[in-house]
């Protein structure tokens, strides 16, 4: 019986409101108020001009990539440790995801592993803010200025994070959020892509709604269908409403994590960087070697106690699709790595209680 989740979203302010507003006027399509206030509300979130809801942060991604033109032969950087999607939706568009390991201390995209892996091929750069820590994005952007490359920030996990006090999604060319209901916030299923090019927003409005263009049904390129509704956009707008309070929880308990564990041999995190205010969107832990016992142990007395975990992503490169050698950094996190209960809903007690199960006190 698991009574500590390892996710759970806290819908307890105006989502019903809003949502049962959807259902009286009937606007439970694509079209209505509360995308156009979540759209705009979320991109100035951001400190970005220009949002673009769709219908979940894999589309996001994929859309992003296609707005840029990125097509069959080219190539996009991604990391080796992060949630599939980041390559998938770089295979949608016929490229090529080129895998490039992570840092061993901060556990994001590696900048100086970007460099070995760019070539005249390489269109862009897909930096994966990890588990709500934004990556060290200034190496990065001169990579791309220096060759002319986009850069997607896949801030999936990240959702006002922020780099050397920018928030995530407003330093590359686009960023891509998720609205799945373990992510920051939350619309049930949904996504967001933000920027500061008014024509790359508006290509990819153009791209998200079949690519038509008025007069109606004429569509000049094959387009996609990725449109949010109404409905999840009126639960997107109540979550935004308490997005800071979320944001708060979550640093709130990531600290108490550390704090409860920090003289338990063997269990280390991933560091908070100087130029980062991370927003710990997961509260993650490596088990090391000389712990008491193994990761997979461990996991197995949590849920004896009731408390449920997740092992880290396996990464790509590990992956039947990706499948090749030469990743040791991302290897060896995800051999170690253990997701503990993340919800905002957390208590004290249960921080504790899931400690001194770790701790075997
Ligand atoms: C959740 C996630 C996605 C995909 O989002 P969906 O809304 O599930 O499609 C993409 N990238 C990362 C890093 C994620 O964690």
């Amino acid at each position: 019986m698991i009574t500590i989740p390892v996710a759970e979203p806290d819908l307890s302010g105006n989502e019903k409101k809003y949502v049962d507003d959807c259902l009286d006027t009937t606007w439970i399509s694509s079209l209505g108020k509360y995308i156009t206030e979540f759209e705009q509300g979320f991109a100035a979130f951001c400190g970005v001009r220009h949002g673009v809801s769709v219908s979940n942060g894999t589309a996001a991604l994929h859309l992003a990539l296609a707005a840029l033109n990125i097509k069959a032969g080219d190539e996009v950087i991604v990391p080796d440790l992060t949630f599939v999607a980041s390559a998938n939706a770089v295979a949608y568009t016929g490229a090529t995801p080129v895998l490039a390991d992570v840092d061993k201390k901060t556990w994001n995209i590696d900048p100086e592993k970007i460099r070995e892996k760019i070539t005249a091929d390489t269109k862009a750069i897909m930096p994966v803010h990890l588990y709500g820590h934004p990556c060290d994005m200034e190496p990065i952007m001169e990579l791309a200025s220096k060759h002319n490359l986009f850069v997607i920030e896949d801030c999936a996990e990240a959702h006002g994070a922020e780099y050397r006090g920018k928030r995530v999604g407003s330093i590359g060319t686009i960023g891509c959020f998720s609205f799945y209901g373990n992510k920051i916030i939350t619309t049930g299923e949904g996504g967001m892509c933000v920027t500061n090019d008014e024509k790359l927003a508006e290509r990819m409005r153009f791209l998200k709604d079949h690519g038509m263009t008025r007069p109606h049904y004429y569509h000049p390129e094959v387009g996609f269908n990725f449109r949010m509704t109404n409905i999840q956009a009126a639960i997107g707008l109540a979550q935004l409403e308490r997005i800071d309070k979320f944001i708060a929880a979550k640093i709130r308990n990531a600290k108490l994590y550390r704090q409860l564990l920090s003289n338990v041999p063997g269990i280390t995190f991933q560091p908070e960087e100087p130029y980062a205010r991370s927003v710990f969107w997961l509260h993650s832990i490596l088990v090391e070697d000389d712990f008491r016992c193994s990761r997979g142990t461990l996991m197995k007395d949590l849920k004896a106690a009731g408390i449920d975990s997740r092992p880290f992503f396996i990464p790509m490169h590990e992956l039947p699709p990706y499948r090749q050698d030469g990743f040791t950094v991302a290897a060896e996190l995800s051999r170690k790595g253990i997701n503990l209960p993340s919800s905002t809903l957390l208590t004290e007690d249960d921080i504790k209680k899931i400690c001194s199960v770790i701790a075997a006190n």
